[in-house]
């Protein structure tokens, strides 16, 4: 069996994780290394490396993902000041787990474009 990501660990609760939200599909919970006053990582349960490696058997939990980080973020006050999603992928988009994960950023004015 392949070894787990870090990401399952923190799922399995291997690894340990301020978890805001869990249901079948996904897993969100705090960044441990903030970038934004709200930093928090949503990710499925199911370890798909990443977005370029999804696959039409994945719609449904990658559509999932952005309605739960819709949700957190609209729960916790940001529908109106609003908040950025980010979902890096590869060496060049600055991609360190090999585990999907949706960033969500709020809590500060975000500034465009990345860097
Ligand atoms: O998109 P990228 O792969 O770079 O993001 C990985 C994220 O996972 C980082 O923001 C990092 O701080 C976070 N992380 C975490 N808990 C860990 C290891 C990494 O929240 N145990």
């Amino acid at each position: 069996m392949a070894e787990k990501t870090l990401f399952e660990k923190i799922r399995d609760r291997e690894l340990p994780a301020e978890i805001l939200h869990e249901d079948d599909l996904c897993l969100a919970f705090k960044d441990i290394s903030p970038q934004a006053p709200t930093h928090w990582l949503v990710i499925p349960k199911k370890p798909i490396p990443r977005v370029a490696e999804a696959t039409t058997e994945d719609q449904a939990v990658l559509g999932h993902l952005l309605l739960t980080a819709g949700k957190i973020a609209r729960k916790a006050g940001f529908a109106e000041s609003g908040f950025r999603l980010v979902i890096n992928n590869g060496p060049d988009g600055g991609e360190a787990v090999p585990h999907l994960h949706v960033h969500l950023l709020a809590g500060r004015p975000l500034t465009w474009p990345p860097g």
